[in-house]
């Protein structure tokens, strides 16, 4: 900019150069990364955060977007990072149908303020759904997580207090609900062409969720974090096109690690029992980072279909 502005300030009384001027202004003001082309034609799953909490991996934390048709639907999780690559995404808040936490780590929460407050700039004229577990002593409910962030008197961004207000028809709100989750899977929400299915899984003491959304008669599910005790996500998962599944222990972990996540071998489990079509392994941590073909070998103990190692950006077709 201040290139034109020298030679704005040189040319000011020729008219070629402002018209070349405008020119270089316009082309600054276009955004410096191109929005990505994903599911343009279909249905589509892109990853916008597929790393940890620790930001040395260089990788925003979870997150993910359903695109259909070349709108953004759904957003799953809204770690550290991830507003950023929501916007190199090219998706717009307004497009979204509905807002799902798995739980409220910071890794998977962190960035929902960002993405509220760049929605207020957005021309959005219905409320915007947002659903995740219930609290516990360690973590808020889903209702008390958006109060806590936007309602007045006490959210930290109370300024924003308009979008925690109760909705008036044809105005944007937030619409937070606890889903009473169980150990087998429970319907959640149905609208004209979605169904969201949601169980309760183990995370440690934490309340989590993983998600299943049906669209366009495909099946996509979200692990969240997960020990992967029982048998519920395996249910959820049930020949799912996609399942996104955390990549955060190497096998033989012990501890809390494996208190919180679940190994290769739980993964490849799953994977196999639920007959998924494709597996997609994301919340990659330092700790797993550049142990890919050990992971990949342990899972193919049990699995035998596709499986891809995500990043940032990434965009999975549902085939
Ligand atoms: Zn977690």
């Amino acid at each position: 900019m201040e290139t034109c502005g020298v030679f704005a300030r040189s040319q000011r009384l020729a008219g070629r150069g402002l018209i070349v001027c405008a020119l270089l202004i316009s082309t600054y003001e276009v955004s410096p990364l191109k929005a990505q082309s994903c599911g343009s034609a279909g249905l589509a799953v892109q990853v916008l955060g597929s790393g940890g909490p620790e930001l040395q991996d260089k990788r925003a934390s979870a997150s993910y977007l359903i695109w259909d048709h070349g709108t953004a639907r759904v957003i799953v999780d809204a770690g550290g990072g991830s507003a950023l690559r929501f916007g190199e995404s090219g998706a717009q808040m307004s497009q979204l149908d509905v807002v799902l936490f798995s739980h409220f780590h910071i890794d998977h929460s962190g960035d929902f303020p960002a993405l509220v407050f760049s929605s207020w700039f957005e021309d959005r004229k219905r409320p915007l759904a947002v659903y995740g577990p219930p609290g516990n002593d360690f973590m808020p409910s889903t209702r008390e997580f958006v109060r806590d962030l936007f309602s007045e008197p006490h959210g930290a961004w109370r300024y924003l207090s308009d979008l925690a207000g109760p909705a008036a028809k044809g105005t944007y709100t937030l619409e937070p609900h606890d889903v009473a989750a169980a150990s087998k899977p429970v319907l959640v929400f149905r609208n004209s062409d979605m169904v969201a299915y949601a169980v309760r899984v183990i995370h440690g003491g934490f309340p989590a969720l993983a998600w299943r959304l049906e669209m366009g008669g495909k099946r996509i599910v979200f692990s969240g974090d997960t020990n992967g005790e029982g048998d519920g996500l395996t249910q959820l998962a049930s020949e799912a096109d996609l399942f996104v599944a955390h990549n955060a222990i190497q096998e033989g972990a012990t501890g809390v690690e494996r208190r919180l996540h679940m190994p290769p071998s739980v993964i490849g489990t799953i994977a196999a029992n639920a007959h998924v079509k494709q597996l997609i392994l994301s919340h990659r941590m330092l700790r797993t980072l550049g142990k890919e073909n050990e992971t990949e070998a342990e899972i193919r103990r049990h699995f035998s279909g596709p499986i891809v190692f995500a990043n940032d950006l990434d965009c999975f077709p549902v085939k």
